[in-house]
C-alpha cells in the first residue's frame, strides 16, 4: 500500500489534454481555470475519487501472483475470485462497503479476467502473457511532458503488443456514453472477442491522441512537416529518423468504463481505436494559436458551468429559467 498517486502537472503555457480541451469548449473557461487559478470544489471532489480507484487499479498489478495465477489454468471462476479477492485486499475495512468502489473492482476483475483468457488462447507460452498482461509500474500512471511542442499529461496505462503501443484510460467517475453503450451491446461477439470484448467507437480522440503524440517522442517517433493544407495549417507526418510511418500501425488507444450493467452484473465497456494523423495535426496546429491567444470569448457549450458569473446566453443546458406567474418562461440573462 506504499503507492499513492498524485495530480501531477506543470504551469501554462504547458498544456494537458485537459486544458485543451477546455480551451476548444470556452476560452473563457479556459482563462479563468487554467490561468487565473480558479478551482471549483465540485470539480475537486469527483477527482479525488477517481484518483483513489485509479490507485487501486494502480496496486492491483503487484499484488497479483502470476506463478499462482497460471496455475489457475482457465476456470473463469477461480481467476475471478482470485482478482477480486486481490482488489478487496488493498481496500480499507471502512470501504469495502462503499458501492460505487465495489462495482468498479467487480468490472475491473472481469476486464481482467477476459483480457488474461484472450492473451492465454492467442500467445500460449506463460513467459509471453505474462509480458503481454502484467503491466509494470513502468507502463501505469506515467507522468510525461514533451518538451517539443510543450505538452505534458498522465497516461493511466499503456499495453504492449508487438511494435504497438495502446495508450489505456480508466473512467471511474463518469457514466458510459450512450453511442459506446449502444456500439458495445450491438457488436458482433465475435469481432469483440478478437479484442478483449470490445467495442470500437470514435470518441475521446483528443485525449487519446495527445497522449500519443507525447508516448511517440518517448520512444525515438517524431512529427514534422513540410507542406501545408488549403487552410494553411502544417501537414504534420509522423516519422522515426527520415522514415515516414502511418500512427496507426503504431498507436491505438482504449477507454474502460467499469461500473454495473442494467441487470446489476458487472460490466466494463471499452472504446478502441487507432489514433489518426489528422487528429494530430488539429492539436499540433492548434496548441501555438491557443497561446498566441489575448481575446478569451465566451463560447457556447453544451452545460453551463455553475460557476460561471457570465455565461453565453447559449450555454443553455445549465441556465437557470424562471417561469413568471403568466406561464412564461424568463432565461436569467448576464
Ligand atoms: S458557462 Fe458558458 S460561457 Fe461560462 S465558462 Fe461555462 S461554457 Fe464558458
Amino acid at each position: 500500500m506504499s503507492y499513492k498517486s498524485t495530480y501531477t502537472t506543470l504551469p501554462y503555457p504547458w498544456m494537458s489534454q485537459s486544458r485543451y480541451k477546455k480551451f476548444v469548449g470556452c476560452p473563457y473557461q479556459f482563462k479563468r481555470m487554467e490561468i487565473d487559478g480558479y478551482n471549483p470544489e465540485e470539480s475537486k471532489k469527483t477527482m479525488r475519487q477517481g484518483t483513489v480507484l485509479h490507485d487501486y487499479f494502480y496496486m492491483f498489478f503487484d499484488n497479483v501472483d502470476f506463478d499462482y495465477l497460471w496455475d489457475l489454468g482457465t476456470d473463469r471462476d477461480k481467476i475471478r475470485f482470485y482478482f477480486l479477492t486481490v482488489l478487496r485486499g488493498l481496500v480499507p475495512v471502512e470501504k469495502i462497503t462503499d458501492q460505487h468502489f465495489i462495482r468498479n473492482f467487480k468490472a475491473f476483475a472481469k476486464f481482467e479476467l477476459d483480457h488474461y483468457l484472450n492473451l492465454r488462447h492467442t500467445l500460449i507460452h506463460k513467459i509471453k502473457v505474462r509480458l503481454a498482461w502484467w503491466c509494470p509500474p513502468s507502463r501505469r500512471e506515467i507522468f510525461t511532458t514533451n518538451d517539443t511542442h510543450m505538452m505534458c499529461g498522465t497516461v493511466d496505462r499503456i499495453l504492449v503488443e508487438g511494435t504497438k503501443r495502446i495508450i489505456m484510460d480508466y473512467k471511474t467517475g463518469t457514466s458510459v456514453p450512450k453511442a459506446v453503450r449502444d456500439e458495445a451491446e450491438s457488436a458482433d461477439p465475435l469481432i469483440r472477442a478478437k479484442k478483449y470484448t470490445s467495442a470500437t467507437i470514435s470518441i475521446y480522440t483528443v485525449q487519446a491522441t495527445f497522449y500519443a503524440i507525447i508516448d511517440a517522442y518517448i520512444q525515438g517517433f517524431h512529427f514534422a512537416y513540410d507542406s501545408y493544407d488549403k487552410n494553411g495549417d502544417a501537414k504534420w507526418e509522423f516519422y522515426r529518423g527520415d522514415k515516414k510511418l502511418s500512427i496507426g500501425n503504431y498507436y491505438e488507444y482504449i477507454f474502460l468504463w467499469t461500473g454495473f450493467g442494467g441487470s446489476k452484473r458487472p460490466v466494463y465497456f471499452m472504446a478502441y481505436k487507432k489514433v489518426h494523423i489528422k487528429s494530430v495535426r488539429a492539436i499540433l496546429n492548434r496548441l501555438p494559436k491557443i497561446r498566441a491567444t489575448e481575446d478569451w470569448k465566451r463560447k457556447p457549450n453544451i452545460r453551463r458551468c455553475d460557476w460561471c458569473p457570465i455565461y453565453h446566453i447559449e450555454c443553455k443546458d445549465k441556465i437557470q429559467q424562471f417561469k413568471l406567474f403568466n406561464g412564461d418562461v424568463r432565461f436569467e440573462l448576464y
